[in-house]
Formats: structure tokens, C-alpha cells, sequence
């Protein structure tokens, strides 16, 4: 892997602003969701950044909850995102905020613009407010409102507060210009009326006051030098500089940087929200979800998130990241760190027939040939065995190399076995269980004679086997832009049917006996694996996190 590249544009601002001694070297940042669903993937890239930052340059970041809008924010959310923030390994320590604590100062805010006369109420419904707005081509109209006095202003805004109008009977706007070329500036809405309950200032408020008017303010309070927010608030950025020249406050500076897409991944609460309520996945933690509960269920590292965003990097155009990239990281990771077992998720029952029928012995296997300090562990043989249903065939193809009738192969760590023969049952014709000779001069896999073999097998010892349940993932969705759809259908027409599939009844080596909840192995020839919570004293369950094909070298080979 190359160098992590650190270097970004942001970066270069924050150097620049270092050698002019601007803020006073100051660095501090921010973090700012908004509690209306669980984090993912691309919510990590900008707090990786945030809090990266401000590690790198003996800055602080705060945690703010971007919590204006009483209606679709839940108290749930709030402790999910703690807790996913705090996993990936990041701390706010004492700077916890809520943009809910700020409802005060923002209205003290909003009563000086009012005084300035550079807010008004209106009375335009929101339907009239859209039309005189105008069109990216033409300019917008005044709206009849516009030219209240300051007095009668303060009046209505006063009734606003408290509780006089019904919702969306008016609003409070900023008096900027209805000709700007950039529509965030044709007199944007400060304050909306919606009669309902907050979370944490419950029915003290029924006016609520918007993203623009709440963010950079926010920032300001807060005292944020650096605000980095993603591509799409680059056009409000002349709206967050004029409140805050007007209000004469805290100059944070807003800087944009591009969103993360991941292939074959939607990246958005709202559509993520729409496949958990319409049950295409079991909840915000299902492990084929992107979301940081969902990868964490699945098995991914803090680590390789992590290293995942510093990857990544920053930029200002919008591009998409291959999914490949997620799952190197991942597989980089535990191929260094996950011990290896053996484990057979289709068994197919192999008797040897020349075997002694009572013995059996403890063969040396090799716990991650990457670590020469993991060492070596016993694995029980005996006189039956299973091998994976896919690594015999009856009458193979010229490609296929592993056991078939009067073939040899090794089973890993043990002894090369020959097919003699099979059993079918009659009904189904299916193969039930293979009849095979073992050479004992091949002990521990080795050739007696120099004589080769094409295939080495994985195997469990039939009466030393552990039961478990393996669920298998893969992508969620079948098109690598899932939002390509056909007419009238939506991204949810591409979620993929056969994205999850249940194991049961795998055999797994006895050395799993005991593998604790949230550890990592990898089953030998079959993926990296984790033992999910749904695990119990009577029955383990195991996701598995990826396979061993590493895509993204394949791709980083078609691309040379
Ligand atoms: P979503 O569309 O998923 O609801 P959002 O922007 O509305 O995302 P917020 O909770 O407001 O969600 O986001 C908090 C911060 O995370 C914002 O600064 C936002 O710019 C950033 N962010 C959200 N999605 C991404 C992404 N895909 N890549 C990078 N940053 C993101
Ligand atoms: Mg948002």
C-alpha cells in the first residue's frame, strides 16, 4: 500500500493561515449531524477529517448535534451516533453541543437583522414564496411584505413566538436581494412555524429556526475556525458569510469538500431509512448496510475505516470510490491479524476407509503463516471427516482439480486421501458420503515420495466438529449505481435478492469451541469472519466480512 497521502487542499489552507498567524493559529473544527438517522461510510470520511484535523494540528473538535427540526429527529439517534464516532476511535471529550442549546442566540439574532431592518416577516405561503422566487434564469420578485416596518416586524415575530399563527402561516426572512444570481440569496427563511415538540427544549419553541440561519451561527458561538462541510452547501456559503457579517459575530470559515459515493451503495439517511422501515434489510445494523453500526456488525475494523478515509482523501469534484477499496482495507488488516481455522460450511462426509477405526491424533496447524509469533495449534483427525460439498466432483470439468473419483489430494496439515468410491442416495441421487484411503506416509500434508498433488483441502473431523451458523453476504445492490433505474422504479428496484444467505449446520475445528463475541478469524480458503452477537452458550453465529479475491487488486490491474 502507498503512503498515506495526508496532503489536501484543506490542509494547504490551514498551513497557509499557520504561517500568517491568522486566528491565532487556532484550529478548530467541527462535526454536525443531524439526529435524524444512524451515520455511515461517508459521515466517516468527514469526521475522520474533522477530528483528524484537528488531532494533526493541536486543534480541538467539537461534536454538534444539528438538532433544528423538531419533527424528524429522535433521541435514539443521538446515541447511536455517539457511539459510532466513539468507535471509529474519535473524542470530543467536554465538547458536546446541540444547535438546540443555541435557540436563545439565534433568536437574539434574528430580533438585531429585524432591527437592522434586514429581516422581515412574510406572509406569502409557501407556495407564493417558491414562484417569487424565481428560476436560476430569471430573477426573483419582491414580495409584498418586504417593506414592513421594524416595529410591525417586531410585532409579528413576537406572535410568531408565541403561538399566535398556525403552521406555515409565515415566516421570517432575511432581506438580502431578490435579483442575486445565487437563489440562497433571494431573501432566504431564518424562522418557520411548526407547532411541535423538540427533543430537549420540548414545547418552549413552535417557531424553528433554519439550517442557513442556524449553522454558521452556530459555528460562531462556538468559536470554529474551520467548517468543512461537503459540496452541496458551496452555494450557501455567501448566505453563511452575510449572516455572519451582519450579526457582526465569530468569522468561522466554511470550506466545501466532495461527499464519498461508494459503488453498489446508497449514501443518504433518507434512502437508508427507507430500506430498514420497508424491511429490504433488518434494521440501521444490518451488516450489508453501509452504515457504521451496520459495518461494525459485519465484522470491519475501527482500524480500517480509518484507513479507508485517509485513503480516500479529500478533493473538490465529486467522484465515486469503488467498493473494492472498503473491503481491501479490511482483508489487508485481518490477512496480518486473523488467526486462520478450518471450517466447512456445505460438509459432504468423507470416511477413510484404511484409517484405524478408534484412533485419533493432533496434526500441527500453522495459526497465520503472516505472524511468526502466532505459532501453531493441534487440530484433532479421525477416521471420518468433512470436506467442503464444492470441493468434490463426480465427473469434473478439465479445470477442476480438486477430489473426484480415483483422485488425489491433501487435506491441509494431515494426509493425502484417494477416492475409491461414493454413496448416492437413491432418491434424490445426491452424494452422501465419500469412501477414501489415506497414505500414512504423507503425515502433516507432506509427499512421501515427491509425488504431487494439484489440490490441498480444508477438512473438520467429523466427531470433534462444532456446530455453527454462517451467514454469507454480498452486495446490496445489483447495480453499481444503484439509483439507474428503469422508468417510474426507484434505487429499491436494485436491491439485490440474493444478498444474504444462511448456513446452518457448519462444522467448524474444535479450537472455535469458545470464540468470543467480536472476534476475527479466517476460515481457510473461505473469507475473513466474525462472530456476530447473535451468538450463544448453545450456538455460534458467524458473519463473514469478505472473501480472500482481492478485487481491488484486480481492478488496479485492468487499470495499468
Ligand atoms: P444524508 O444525505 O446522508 O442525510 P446529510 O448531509 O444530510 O447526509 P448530516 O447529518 O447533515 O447528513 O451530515 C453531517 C456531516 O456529514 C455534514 O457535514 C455532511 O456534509 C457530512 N456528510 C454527509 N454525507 C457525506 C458523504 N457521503 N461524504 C462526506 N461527508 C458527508
Ligand atoms: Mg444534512
Amino acid at each position: 500500500m502507498e503512503t498515506e497521502n495526508k496532503t489536501n487542499f484543506i490542509r494547504d489552507i490551514i498551513e497557509e493561515d499557520l504561517r500568517t498567524n491568522k486566528n491565532n493559529s487556532i484550529v478548530h473544527t467541527r462535526f454536525p449531524p443531524e439526529p435524524n438517522g444512524c451515520l455511515h461510510i461517508g459521515h466517516a470520511k468527514a469526521f475522520c477529517l474533522n477530528f483528524g484535523i484537528a488531532e494533526d494540528y493541536n486543534g480541538l473538535c467539537n461534536l454538534r448535534f444539528d438538532d433544528t427540526n423538531p419533527i424528524k429527529e429522535e433521541e435514539e439517534y443521538v446515541e447511536s451516533i455517539k457511539e459510532d464516532i466513539r468507535w471509529v476511535g474519535f473524542d470530543w471529550e467536554d465538547r458536546l453541543y446541540f444547535a438546540s442549546d443555541y435557540f436563545d442566540k439565534l433568536y437574539e439574532f434574528a430580533l438585531k437583522l429585524i432591527k437592522d431592518g434586514k429581516a422581515y416577516v412574510c406572509h406569502l405561503s409557501p407556495d407564493e414564496i417558491r414562484e417569487y422566487r424565481g428560476t436560476l434564469t430569471e430573477p426573483g420578485k419582491n414580495s409584498p411584505y418586504r417593506d414592513r416596518s421594524i416595529e410591525e416586524n417586531l410585532e409579528l415575530f413576537e406572535k410568531m413566538k408565541t403561538g399566535e399563527f398556525k403552521n406555515g402561516e409565515c415566516v421570517l426572512r432575511a432581506k438580502i436581494d431578490m435579483a442575486s444570481p445565487n437563489i440562497n440569496m433571494r431573501d432566504p427563511i431564518m424562522y418557520r412555524i411548526i407547532h411541535a415538540e423538540h427533543h430537549r427544549t420540548g414545547d418552549k419553541w413552535c417557531i424553528y429556526p433554519s439550517y442557513d440561519f442556524t449553522h454558521g451561527q452556530s459555528d460562531s458561538i462556538e468559536k470554529i475556525t474551520y467548517s468543512l462541510c461537503s459540496l452541496e452547501f458551496e452555494n450557501h456559503r455567501p448566505l453563511y458569510d452575510w449572516f455572519i457579517e451582519n450579526l457582526e459575530i465569530f468569522p468561522s470559515r466554511q470550506i466545501e469538500f466532495a461527499r464519498l459515493n461508494l459503488t453498489y451503495t446508497v449514501l443518504s439517511k433518507r434512502k437508508l431509512r427507507e430500506l430498514v422501515e420497508e424491511n429490504y434489510v433488518t434494521d440501521w445494523d444490518d451488516p450489508r448496510m453501509p452504515t457504521l453500526s451496520g459495518l461494525r456488525r459485519r465484522g470491519y475494523t475501527p482500524q480500517s475505516i480509518r484507513n479507508f478515509c485517509d485513503r480516500i482523501g479529500l478533493s473538490k469534484a465529486d467522484s465515486t470510490v469503488d467498493i473494492a477499496l472498503l473491503e481491501y482495507f479490511i482483508r489487508e488488516e485481518l490477512n496480518r491479524t486473523a488467526p486462520r481455522v478450518m471450517a466447512v460450511l456445505k460438509p459432504l462426509k468423507v470416511v477413510i476407509d484404511n484409517y484405524p477405526d478408534d484412533f485419533e491424533e493432533e496434526l500441527d496447524a500453522v495459526n497465520n503463516p503472516e505472524d511468526p509469533d502466532a505459532g501453531t495449534r493441534k487440530v484433532p483427525f479421525s477416521k471420518v471427516i468433512y470436506i467442503e460439498k464444492d470441493d468434490f466432483m463426480e465427473d469434473p470439468p478439465k479445470k477442476f482439480f480438486r477430489l473426484a473419483p480415483g483422485r488425489e489430494v491433501r487435506l491441509r496439515y494431515a494426509y493425502f486421501i484417494k477416492c475409491e468410491s461414493l454413496i448416492k442416495d437413491e432418491q434424490t441421487g445426491e452424494i452422501t458420503e465419500l469412501h477414501c484411503t489415506y497414505d500414512p506416509e504423507s503425515r502433516g500434508g507432506k509427499s512421501p515420495d515427491g509425488r504431487k498433488v494439484k489440490a490441498t483441502l480444508h477438512w473438520v473431523s467429523s466427531k470433534h466438529a462444532v456446530e455453527a451458523e454462517v451467514r454469507l453476504y454480498d452486495k446490496l445492490f445489483t447495480k453499481a449505481n444503484p439509483d439507474e433505474t428503469g422508468e417510474g422504479k426507484d434505487f429499491k428496484s436494485n436491491v439485490n435478492p440474493n444478498s444474504f444467505e444462511i448456513i446452518k449446520n457448519c462444522k467448524l475445528e474444535p479450537s472455535l469451541k469458545n470464540a468470543k463475541l467480536g472476534t476475527r478469524f479466517q476460515f481457510e480458503r473461505l473469507g475473513y469472519f466474525y462472530v456476530d452477537p447473535d451468538s450463544t452458550k448453545e450456538k455460534l453465529v458467524f458473519n463473514r466480512i469478505v472473501t480472500l479475491r482481492d478485487e481491488w487488486a484486480k481492478i488496479q490491474k485492468r487499470n495499468r
